[in-house]
């Protein structure tokens, strides 16, 4: 998998691929990611990538043009037409980012990822797009976290990027593929300050095991997100 994203600050997201996880994906070439600054396509010797909105108001506004060129750019290095693309931008007016979300694009050959930033991208960027994205309902400075965000979750579903694959078969989301929470969790000490890890773990009966986390899933999706057992 390719995943490109386009920032004015590349230096805010590049270190966060260069740890743990992420990087060992990297040197593995199970996915190859690649920060682009918008800077490189200004329309000027300046670097003019934003200008004021028209019909005024505070801040400044990404120009289309600038990302245009950008995405054409990196479109025009893909030489398999087969090769499926899509093309994000980040923007807290997007569709709320999930889990079957990060599942669907983990399937994508190649991502683009659009970072916003000040006022946001003319508006007119959604002819050159496929899917505008937020992460939450808030605004933050800019879409570099939720670009980071975004390929973090993606990554770590690609097949071989987790050391067990196992791992995401049974995590929050996807519990025996339903919509739940993760049931809870134990390590050492058997004891910690007379709080004892429940007895069903420690017996090695799997069946058991398997049916006390499955009731823990239910039990918490209810308590803590009943949303996800409404729908
Ligand atoms: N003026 C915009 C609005 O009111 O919706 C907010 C712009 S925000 C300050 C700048 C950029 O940060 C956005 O263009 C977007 O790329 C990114 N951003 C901020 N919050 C986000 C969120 N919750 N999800 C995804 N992207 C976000």
């Amino acid at each position: 998998m390719k995943i490109s994203i386009i920032t004015l600050f590349p230096k805010m997201i590049s270190g966060f691929f260069e740890e743990s996880i992420i990087k060992r994906a990297v040197e593995k070439k199970l996915v190859e990611i690649k920060v682009v600054n918008l800077r490189d396509f200004a329309i000027d010797d300046y670097g003019t990538v934003d200008d004021r909105p028209y019909g005024g108001g505070v801040g400044m506004v990404i120009r289309v043009d600038v990302v245009y060129k950008a995405i054409q750019n990196l479109k025009s290095k893909i030489s398999n037409p087969k090769v499926k693309t899509k093309i994000l931008l980040t923007s807290p007016r997007g569709r709320l980012f999930n889990q079957r979300k990060a599942e669907e694009y983990s399937k994508i050959d190649q991502l683009i990822i659009i970072a916003g930033h000040y006022e946001g991208v003319d508006e007119r960027v959604n002819e050159f797009i496929d899917e505008e994205v937020s992460i939450g309902d808030y605004v933050l400075t800019g879409g570099e976290i939720p670009a980071a965000a975004i390929v973090d979750s993606v990554v770590r579903l690609l097949p071989g990027v987790l050391k067990k694959d196992e791992a995401i078969k049974q995590e929050s989301f996807n519990i025996k593929g339903k919509k739940l929470l993760e049931y809870p969790q134990y390590t050492r000490p058997e004891e910690f300050k007379g709080i004892k890890v429940p007895k069903v773990l420690m017996g090695g009966n799997h069946k058991e095991i398997e049916k006390w986390r499955l009731d823990k899933s239910l039990q918490e999706t209810k308590k803590r997100r009943p949303d996800l057992i409404q729908k």
